[in-house]
């Protein structure tokens, strides 16, 4: 009788661990809750792109660094969901991500549809032509063949001018076309247009600030979402505070 009693509390023991483990394994569902799923689009350099070693993953650049500060600032993880720029502000109100980090200019329009963070950076419109062109001035554009992207404040501004365009799914194609004269201009964000600059030789920047405003990039968030509104903007606060963003642009931007 006595070893059955034993074997009873032993089965009791495992019984009781194996209660635990599951209580852990539920544990796990808690830790998906502790991240932030941050909706992107890598093909925005300096502030996203796809690199062999980025900062979360393989997404690198200035929107990345920034998403992963202010996850760690809430004791979460940040994880990057990669898609159309255009397909990002639905995604966010379909609840696929909780948050869009995407040099996204706070518009009137986008301010319908969800909620803007504080704004981090400042960034303006303008134009890469070749080197040799002619246009110094945005109503330099009328007749020439301009290129933008599909959905981006740029498309917007040349819509507004009146002016007939072309729009590309992403930047490099709009800036290959240019490159290989199939475009005379691309109207495209001032740091990103740097980097294309850059990096394609004959290219260089027309800067118009009477026809191109200053935009703000800040992060959307799910219309009403105050509770994850709340914490990002008391990070980016932080990193505006201490001077990192400042610090992050420097070390992605390309020296013009
Ligand atoms: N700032 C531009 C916009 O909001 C472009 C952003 C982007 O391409 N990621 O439309």
């Amino acid at each position: 009788m006595k070893k059955t009693a034993k074997i009873l509390v032993t089965l009791l023991v495992i019984a009781a661990m194996a209660f635990t483990l599951t209580a852990c394994g539920g544990g796990s569902d808690k830790q998906q809750e502790e991240k932030i799923v941050f909706g992107t689009n890598a093909e925005f350099p300096p502030f996203e792109f796809v690199a062999s070693e980025g900062v979360i993953g393989e997404f690198d650049g200035i929107d990345m660094a920034i998403a992963d500060l202010i996850a760690k600032d809430n004791g979460m993880t940040a994880e990057i969901s990669n898609m159309e720029f255009d397909s990002l502000l639905i995604a966010l109100e379909n609840g696929q991500v909780d948050a869009v980090i995407a040099g996204m200019t706070v518009t009137a329009e986008r301010l319908e549809a969800v909620d803007f963070s504080t704004p981090y950076y400042l960034a303006t419109q303008v134009m890469i032509v070749k080197e040799d062109s002619a246009i110094a001035k945005a109503t330099d554009m009328a007749d020439k063949k301009i290129a933008v992207i599909q959905g981006y404040t740029g498309e917007i501004c040349v819509q507004d001018m009146g002016y007939s365009y072309t729009s590309f799914k992403k930047g490099t194609d709009a800036v290959m076309e240019l490159v290989n004269g199939k475009a005379d201009v691309v109207v495209i964000d001032s740091a990103t247009a740097s980097k294309y600059v850059s990096d394609n030789e004959g290219l260089k920047i027309v800067e118009d600030s009477e026809a191109f405003a200053s935009e703000e990039y800040a992060i959307a968030v799910k219309k009403g979402n105050t509770e994850l509104l709340d914490k990002i903007n008391a990070s980016i606060q932080k990193l505006l505070d201490e001077g990192t963003v400042a610090e992050l642009a420097d070390k992605y931007s390309v020296a013009e």
